[in-house]
């Protein structure tokens, strides 16, 4: 008994974790780009399905939804 109460302690306690995660990267984003606006140090990539720029650290392509290597 006492086992499974832990077990969905720790899984809950890991969810929210990931959780946080998720909300402080979102978070952390647009202060990115300001900051790498700011000291014009933002590298762009053309996109290899539409040609777009688009800026080194993105994971996808935000006109066409392309995965950037
Ligand atoms: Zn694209």
């Amino acid at each position: 008994m006492w086992m499974i109460i832990i077990l969905a302690a720790g899984y809950l306690y890991y969810t929210r974790k990931q959780a946080k995660e998720r909300a402080a990267q979102m978070k952390r984003k647009p202060t990115e780009d300001y900051i790498e606006a700011e000291a014009k140090v933002v590298v762009e990539i053309p996109c290899s399905q539409c040609g777009k720029l688009v800026e080194d650290d993105f994971r996808h392509c935000p006109y066409c939804g392309q995965k950037i290597k």
